[in-house]
Parts: structure tokens; C-alpha cells; sequence
């Protein structure tokens, strides 16, 4: 194949266009090409008027000789990578491996294993995603929190109700980046999250795509239990020998303990019980730096001009930014999980505390443009020793939020924010936000100095994105789940010390999003897989 990349076309281009423009790069009749696929598309905002940049690769008669006497440095050769899974191993398994969490790291890893033969057993605590939609909406209705299945926890993991921006900067020379897209578009995702350099999935195509996934497994032999948590481990001897579980919705349990020698924690960053039942087990676990913030809302066509500029063309993806800025005390502050054209929910998933995030349908054609703004905070901010004091810090500010606005999601404009005092009535910007909502002092839920730096951050990106500081950005809190607050340690080959226990996927600490959760849910499922061989018999 030949890959051609740098091809500029301006955003109205037609579809013969591309293939035009390939065939002028090698110098050919455009009839001559064989196929072309798009591997990369981008836009070039920079240099005015906007245009598309695309990788493409193409196939053709007499790729060397083409190549001979080209000269091109955009025109190379390339070669198909393909993902492989490795062969499996030989150590036997008397039991059916079971993963914990059916966000993106469990369902990958669950996949995978059940593609390769080994029939595992899913367990997660809250709905299937249908039914969660209902529990969630009910909630932003005005409906009491579950606190098992909310917009953490249920089919999907945290992702389902999300922006569901799918790029990554992980290194992926192994493909896995590849195979999980690949897995999302087989499953029901637009093709264009293939080549799109900033894919996107909103939570109207996620819900299906899940579900697709769940009965992949299901069909292959995995099965999946829903409303069932993992309440303890069974470890004996330095090895895993079974989970304790229990039903969530007080249905007759099947089981309340199955045996097994391989259990996956892909629990996400907000299972705080189930950490805490892991440090009480001595698991090898260490605090880590995560990061909290607001939310802050812009009116979408605002940030589209600064992107695009203010006479910007029809048909151009709604806009997206990333902005950081350093600020006293030796910390960053940035935008975090930036949702174009979307909304802010109430994120919660503990009763008394209030947590909030970004979500987007796949349209992304809502009328603000939210962010989290976002500072790093280190164990020693927690104000106390313990595994679990970043835990407790992040359930103080969501206490704090859950009480200044009486349980609703608290706003504050950021000139009041400034000024600190509580608004009383909005500007120009109006909240996008799915939950109910009152004025609270958002300033006042976060220690003094994290709420100067907030500020300074965000009035210091004025000059990046002009309005950026508008006084009436709106404000909402608490932005608490961006990452683990702790880390569950594993060695090279993805096991902790404890045998036959693999930490995975973003509680864990070593995922950040959808895409690298389920690539580390996939690395997981070839560790169990290299190491066990399949035994068909086993129940
Ligand atoms: P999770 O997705 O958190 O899944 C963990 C699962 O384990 C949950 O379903 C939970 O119910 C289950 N579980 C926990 N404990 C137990 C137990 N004891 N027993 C049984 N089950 C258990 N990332 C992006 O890349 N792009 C985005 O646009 C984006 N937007 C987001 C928007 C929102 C509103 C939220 C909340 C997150 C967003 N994220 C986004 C982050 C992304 O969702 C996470 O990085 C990703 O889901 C982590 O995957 P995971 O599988 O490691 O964990």
C-alpha cells in the first residue's frame, strides 16, 4: 500500500475531491486507483481559509517502481500492522476467570478473553445501560440517587454517559488503540471514528454500542451479572481463590460466593467501598495526584469563533479547546474532558455528595460548550496519612457542594466566583445542565488556596480564547472523579503481588479515558490468556 499524507482540501470538498487530489500526488489518472481508504482526517484551523488535512492510503499497480520516481516525502510505503493475540498458555485454570466492572477495561478484557475461549464471568454492581438510562434520568428528574447504578456505575462504566471523546496520547505499537475503535464501529460506531484524528461517540450511539458488546460476550460464552457487586475477596496462600458478591437491587442471589484462581479489578475510580475492602485485604495499593475543579459553561458559538474565526465556514465540526496555564504555587491549572455542544450532569454517586462531569450526544449541537477547569492536587494536600485520605478529600468538597445548593448542582457565575460572593441571577450564558440547579458558593467548596488558583487558571485564559474570563461563565461544582485517587500496584506482567489478581483500567491507576481503559483491559486479557490455557470443561 502507499500512504499519502498532507492532502489539504478545503472544508466543502466532494468525495471525488479526495481521490482526485490523491491521484495528483502520484501523479496518476485517478482511475488507476484501486482503493483508497482515509486513515487520518484533521482540521487545519490555523491558516485561513480552514481546510481538511487527510492521510490516506492507497492501492495501485506497481507501487515500487511509482514510488521509484516520485520524490514525494508525502507519498511512502506502508505496511497493514495486524493485532495479535497471543497463544495461549500453559498453566491450568479449574475455574472460569471473573472481572469486576463492566466499564471500558471490563468489557475489553471480558472480549477478549471470551473471543480467545475463556468464558468469563462479568460482574457488575449497577443496571444494564437501558435500565440505567431510566435510573439516571429519573435522578436528573428530581428522582433520588441510586447509589449503585448512577452515572458511575452500570453497563459501560463511566463512560456510557459521556462526551465520549475517544483519542488517547497512550503509545500503541501493538494496535490495541486500533482494535478498539475497530470494536466500536463492528458494534454499531460511525467509520469515521477510525480516521477522525479527535473521535467522538455521543451517549445516544454509546448506549447501543455497549449493549453490542455485552452480547458479544454473552454469545461467546461469557456471561454478564448485573445489579451483582464484588463485596470481598477470597485470597488464600498469596493466591486469589474466589469473590464474595451480593445482589444490589435485593433480588435473590444465584450464589454469594464463586470460586475462581483469576479475578480482574476493572472497578473505575469511583468504588470507594471496594477500595476500602482492598486496603482492609493489605492489596499493595499507594495514594496518587489527582485533580479537582468546576465546570465552566460558554456559549458554543463563542468558542467556535475562536477556533474558526469569526466568519467561519458551514458544516465544520462544532469546536472544541484545550487550554493550561501555570499558576502560583507550583501548579497547573487546565481543561479537562471538554464537551462541545454539550451538557454538565450531576455525576454523583454517593448519597450527600454532590460530583459533577460532561457529557454530549453524538450531535454535539447543544448550546454551551463545557469544561472542567482543573488543578492538580498531591497527597500531601489530602490533610491526612491514610490510603484512602484522597478519598476523603474528594468526599469533603462533595459534601460541601451537595450542601450549598440543598442537594442541587451548585452554580456560580466566575465574577462572582472572583468577587466571592453568591450570584443572584445569570448573565447571557445560560446553564446547559441535566440535574436540577440553584446558586450556591461554588468558591467556598474548595480550601483557599485551590480556589485562587482556579481563578487565576481561568482568568489567565482570557488571552488564549477571548471571553474565556467572561463574567458570566457559568460555574458549576464539584468537578471531584477526574482520575484514582489511589493505585493498585501490578507488575509487568499486569498482576499483583497477590496471584491471579490484575488490576485494570482507570481505578486502577493506569488508564485516563475510554480508549486507554479498554486498550488496558485488552493488554489485560493477553497476560490471563498467554499465561492459562482454555479448559472448555471447567465450570
Ligand atoms: P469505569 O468505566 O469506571 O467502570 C468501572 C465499572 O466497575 C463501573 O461500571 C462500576 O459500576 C463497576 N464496579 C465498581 N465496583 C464494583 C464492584 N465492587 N462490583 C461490581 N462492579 C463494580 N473519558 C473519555 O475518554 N472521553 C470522554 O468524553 C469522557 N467523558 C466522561 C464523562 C463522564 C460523565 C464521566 C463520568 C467520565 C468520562 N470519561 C471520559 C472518563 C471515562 O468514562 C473513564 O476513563 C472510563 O470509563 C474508565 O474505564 P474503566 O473501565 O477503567 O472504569
Amino acid at each position: 500500500m502507499i500512504r499519502i499524507s498532507q492532502i489539504k482540501l478545503p472544508v466543502d470538498h466532494d468525495d471525488q475531491a479526495l481521490l482526485q487530489a490523491a491521484a495528483r500526488e502520484l501523479k496518476l489518472p485517478s482511475e488507476k486507483i484501486e482503493r483508497l481508504t482515509i486513515q487520518k482526517k484533521s482540521i487545519d484551523a490555523r491558516k485561513k481559509p480552514i481546510s481538511y488535512v487527510y492521510t490516506v492510503d492507497v492501492k495501485v499497480k506497481g507501487e515500487e517502481k511509482l514510488l521509484k520516481k516520485l520524490h514525494n516525502r508525502n507519498v511512502t510505503r506502508t505496511e497493514k500492522k495486524r493485532y495479535q493475540f497471543p497463544e495461549p498458555g500453559s498453566e491450568r485454570l479449574e475455574h472460569r476467570p471473573v472481572i469486576v466492572g463492566t466499564g471500558p477495561a471490563g468489557l475489553f478484557c471480558g472480549l477478549m478473553l471470551a473471543r480467545a475461549g475463556y468464558r468469563p464471568i462479568l460482574l457488575e454492581r449497577g443496571e444494564t445501560a437501558r435500565k440505567r438510562k431510566e435510573t439516571v434520568d429519573r435522578f436528573w428528574n428530581g428522582g433520588s440517587l441510586q447509589s449503585d447504578s448512577n452515572v458511575q456505575f452500570g453497563e459501560g462504566g463511566a463512560g456510557t454517559f459521556s462526551d465520549g471523546k475517544l483519542n488517547t496520547l497512550v503509545k500503541d505499537p501493538a494496535g490495541r488503540g486500533r482494535l478498539v475503535l475497530q470494536t466500536f464501529v463492528e458494534a454499531g460506531a460511525p467509520e469515521e471514528i477510525l480516521y477522525w484524528n479527535k473521535p467522538h461517540l455521543g451517549t445516544d450511539v454509546l448506549i447501543g454500542v455497549v449493549e453490542h458488546i455485552r452480547c458479544e460476550i454473552e454469545r461467546l460464552g461469557g456471561q454478564v451479572r448485573f445489579c451483582t457487586q464484588l463485596t470481598d475477596l477470597d485470597i488464600r496462600d498469596g493466591q486469589v481463590r474466589g469473590v464474595h458478591i451480593k445482589r444490589t437491587d435485593g433480588a435473590e442471589p444465584e450464589a454469594s460466593y464463586l470460586e475462581t484462581e483469576v479475578v480482574v479489578l476493572a472497578i473505575g475510580h469511583s468504588a470507594r467501598d471496594t477500595f476500602a475492602m482492598l486496603g482492609k485485604k493489605d492489596i499493595p495499593m499507594e495514594r496518587k495526584a489527582f485533580a479537582v475543579g468546576v465546570r465552566i459553561e460558554h456559549p458554543q458559538e463563542m468558542i467556535n469563533r475562536s477556533q474558526y474565526g469569526e466568519e467561519y465556514p458551514a458544516g465544520l465540526p462544532t469546536a472544541a479547546y484545550k487550554v493550561t496555564r501555570k499558576v502560583s504555587g507550583d501548579r497547573g491549572v487546565y481543561s479537562f474532558c471538554m464537551c462541545p455542544g454539550g451538557y454538565v450532569v450531576n455525576a454523583s454517586s454517593e448519597k450527600g455528595g454532590l460530583a459533577v462531569n460532561g457529557m454530549s450526544y453524538q450531535a454535539r449541537d447543544g448550546r454551551n460548550a463545557n469544561s472542567a477547569m482543573i488543578v492538580t492536587v498531591r497527597p500531601e494536600d489530602f490533610g491526612s496519612d491514610g490510603l484512602l485520605a484522597g478519598v476523603e478529600f474528594q468526599r469533603r468538597l462533595e459534601r460541601a457542594a451537595f450542601q450549598t445548593a440543598g442537594g442541587k448542582v451548585p452554580v456560580q457565575l466566575l465574577g462572582d466566583f472572583r468577587q466571592n460572593c453568591m450570584s443572584t441571577g445569570l448573565g447571557e450564558v445560560e446553564p446547559c445542565i441535566k440535574g436540577a440547579w440553584e446558586f450556591g458558593d461554588v468558591r467556598g467548596i474548595f480550601p483557599e488556596e485551590l480556589s485562587a488558583a482556579l481563578e487565576e487558571g481561568i482568568t489567565g485564559c482570557e488571552h488564549l480564547i477571548p471571553g474565556f474570563a467572561r463574567a458570566d461563565a457559568v460555574l458549576s461544582g464539584v468537578e471531584s472523579r477526574t482520575s484514582s485517587p489511589v493505585r493498585i500496584i501490578r507488575g509487568e506482567d499486569q498482576e499483583s503481588a497477590i496471584r491471579g489478581l490484575y488490576p485494570c483500567g482507570e481505578g486502577a491507576g493506569y488508564a485516563g479515558g475510554i480508549t486507554s481503559a479498554a486498550m488496558d483491559g485488552v493488554k489485560t486479557a493477553e497476560a490471563i490468556a498467554g499465561r492459562y490455557c482454555r479448559n472448555q470443561e471447567i465450570s
